[in-house]
C-alpha cells in the first residue's frame, strides 16, 4: 500500500516534509519519496491535504483495568478482564496509538495475541504485575482483610513482594513470562487503599536487589514515586523511569536529567479522577488523595522540560475513563512547546522502549504505524485532544485501522 501525496511531520527535525509518496510493505515502511503528479492508484490512501504523523506512544497505561476500584477489579474472573481489555486497547488504537506500555496488569499473553492479530489492537509492552511491599501501593487490601490471592492468574496491577531475596525471584520471574520491564512502587499512591501518598516504599537494599536482577535479564526498572524523596532516591538507586512525579521540583528535574532517566507524567487522570472518580468506582479514601497531587503535575512537567529532562507521554487511566486518554496532550500544551509534546508521544516513548528507529518515526525500515491528521500536530498538538475530529485515519501494522 502506498500513501499519496501526504506532508511528513518529522518531530525531531521540527518540520514537515511536503508531498511525500509513502511506502510500506506489510509491516515496514519501505520508502518515503517525494511524489510524482500522478494521481493516486485504487487501493493507495489519498493523503492529500493531510499530514503524516508517527503512531502515538503512550507509555503509562493499564489495559485490564476494567473499573476505578482496583481491589474490585481483582475479584474478576480473568477471562471478563481479557475481554474488557481487549476493548480499552481498541480504544486506544482508534486515537491513535499504535504502541502502549501496560505500567501493571497486562501479560505477554495480551501482548502476544494483538501481534498475532487475534484482536485489533496497539503493539503493546508489558511488565506484567507491578511489585509492591506489604501495605504499599499494590497491596490492594483492605485494612480488616488479612488475605489476598496472590495466584498468578487473578487479575490485578500489582503483587505484594517482601525482602529482596524474594524479589530477585520475582523479578526473575517477570522475566521469564515475558515482561520487557519491571514495575516498582516506590511511594504511595491514589488507588492504594491504607498508605501515604508521601511515604516512601521498599527499602534500598530491596531497590538495588531489583534493579540489578533487572539488568541481568536485559531489563529496566519503571519507578512509580510522587515525592522529590521518593524520585531522588529511586534515580540514585538506578531506576532508568520515573512515573507521576507530580511534586518534584527543579532539583529532581535535574537529577532526572543527569542520569539520563525518562520522566512519564500522567496528568489527565488527576484531572478525570477528580471529576469522574467518585461515579466510576473510586473509592473515598482514594478520592481525597486525588487533590494532594494534582496540582503539581502541570509544574513538575514544566520543570522538567525546563531542565532538558527526557519526557514521555503517559496517562493512566482506569476502567472507564479511558476516552479521555488523548486529553493529555491538551494539558501538556499549557506548559511544553507543541513540538516537545508531539515528541514525548514519538521519538522519545520510542528511545524509552528501546526502539528508536523502529517505532515514533516515518522513515525507510521503520514500522508502519502512521496516523493522518488534518493539522500539523507540531504547531497544533492540541487538537490531538480530540481524535475523531482531528485524526483522519489509522495505520498500524501496515493496515488502516478501521473505525467503530
Ligand atoms: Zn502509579
Ligand atoms: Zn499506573
Amino acid at each position: 500500500m502506498h500513501i499519496r501525496h501526504v506532508d511528513v511531520v518529522d518531530p525531531d527535525g521540527e518540520r514537515v516534509l511536503p508531498d511525500r509518496r509513502i511506502v510500506l510493505d506489510g509491516d515496514r515502511i519501505a520508502a518515503v519519496t517525494p511524489d510524482t503528479s500522478e494521481p493516486p492508484a485504487a487501493g493507495d490512501l489519498d493523503g492529500t491535504g493531510l499530514y503524516a504523523v508517527p503512531g502515538l506512544i503512550d507509555c503509562h497505561v493499564h489495559a485490564t483495568s476494567v473499573t476505578a476500584d482496583e481491589w474490585a477489579d481483582t475479584g474478576y474472573p480473568p477471562s471478563y478482564v481479557t475481554a474488557h481489555a481487549l476493548r480499552q486497547l481498541r480504544g486506544m488504537l482508534e486515537r491513535g496509538f499504535t504502541t502502549v506500555r501496560d505500567a501493571g496488569g497486562a501479560d505477554a499473553g495480551l501482548a502476544d495475541a494483538l501481534d498475532e492479530g487475534v484482536a485489533a489492537g496497539p503493539r503493546l509492552y508489558v511488565c506484567g504485575k507491578a511489585l509492591s511491599q506489604t501495605g504499599g501501593h499494590g497491596d490492594l487490601r483492605p485494612r480488616g482483610r488479612r488475605h489476598a490471592d496472590d495466584h498468578p492468574a487473578v487479575p490485578g496491577i500489582g503483587q505484594v513482594v517482601d525482602g529482596a531475596p524474594a524479589l530477585r525471584v520475582a523479578v526473575r520471574e517477570l522475566a521469564r513470562s515475558g515482561a520487557s520491564f519491571v514495575k516498582l512502587m516506590l511511594s504511595g499512591g491514589i488507588s492504594s487503599p491504607t498508605d501515604r501518598i508521601d511515604g516512601t516504599q521498599y527499602s534500598d537494599e530491596e531497590v538495588r536487589a531489583a534493579v540489578e536482577e533487572a539488568q541481568r535479564a536485559g531489563l529496566y526498572c519503571a519507578g512509580h514515586a510522587y515525592t522529590p524523596q521518593a524520585v531522588a532516591r529511586a534515580l540514585r538507586l538506578g531506576v532508568r523511569t520515573i512515573e507521576h512525579g507530580n511534586l518534584i521540583g527543579p532539583e529532581e528535574a535535574a537529577l532526572l536529567a543527569a542520569y539520563g532517566a525518562f520522566y512519564v507524567p500522567t496528568l489527565v487522570t488527576y484531572t478525570v479522577l477528580a471529576e469522574e472518580g467518585p461515579r466510576l468506582g473510586l473509592p473515598p479514601a482514594s478520592v481525597a488523595k486525588v487533590a494532594a497531587v494534582r496540582d503539581g503535575g502541570l509544574a513538575a512537567l514544566a520543570h522538567a522540560h525546563r531542565a532538558g529532562a527526557a519526557v514521555a507521554f503517559g496517562t493512566d487511566l482506569l476502567g472507564g475513563m479511558h476516552h479521555h486518554q488523548s486529553g493529555e496532550f491538551a494539558l501538556r500544551a499549557q506548559v511544553q512547546p507543541d513540538w516537545a509534546v508531539l515528541r514525548s508521544a514519538t521519538t522519545t516513548g520510542a528511545r524509552l522502549l528501546g526502539a528508536t528507529g523502529a517505532l515514533g518515526v516515518i522513515a525507510e525500515g521503520a514500522r508502519a504505524d502512521i496516523l493522518l491528521t488534518r493539522h500539523n500536530p507540531g504547531t497544533h498538538v492540541a487538537l490531538l485532544a480530540d481524535p475523531a475530529a482531528e485524526i483522519a485515519a489509522v495505520v498500524s501494522r501496515g493496515r488502516p485501522v478501521v473505525r467503530g
